[in-house]
């Protein structure tokens, strides 16, 4: 989540990232992770940027706390999502939810329904196909997809 602030590639991105980035791939502008995403650790909610997020790096990097440490963008590592799926330009994020075994696209709070965009959706029901369960996520509404293209709220 976020990278270290700094100039070039090298200082800009941590090792890590480096070692998981998809070639071509990087955040550019983007800094949805730390906007979308609740993180408890920090009481911040869903939607406003992190009170660290400075410019487009993290504040406190070296000290971030481990849930920012441990997420992984599905856009950024992916080598086959395109340049146009980055977070920031379809209005979600598209990563694993290891604990409940879910993909998931969790959407800004400023754009709930992001998902429904048909190149966003037509992704998301190709994975469905796969097996997965899909779930989109605004805030406190969930969105369950499923493989024929249908889908509706998770209770
Ligand atoms: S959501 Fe993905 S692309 Fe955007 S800043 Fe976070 S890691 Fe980078
Ligand atoms: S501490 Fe805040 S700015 Fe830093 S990576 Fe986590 S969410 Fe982003």
């Amino acid at each position: 989540m976020a990278r270290e602030r700094g100039g070039g590639y090298e200082r800009r991105y941590p090792r890590e990232l480096i070692l998981t980035a998809a070639i071509g791939k990087s955040c550019g502008a983007c800094t949805m992770c730390c906007s979308a995403l609740e993180i408890d650790s920090l009481q911040k909610p869903a939607g406003p940027s992190c009170r660290h997020c400075v410019g487009a790096g993290c504040g406190i990097y070296a000290k971030r706390p481990q849930v920012c440490r441990d997420f992984e963008c599905e856009w950024l590592t992916s080598r086959t999502l395109p340049q146009n799926f980055r977070p920031d330009r379809i209005g979600a994020i598209l990563m694993e939810d290891a604990e409940v075994d879910e993909y998931r696209a969790v959407c800004a709070p400023a754009r709930p329904l992001a998902w429904r965009h048909p190149r966003v959706f037509a992704h998301l029901v190709a994975v469905a196909k796969t097996g997965r369960t899909v779930v989109a996520k605004a805030g406190l509404q969930a969105w369950r997809i499923f493989p024929s293209g249908e889908w509706g709220p998770t209770v």
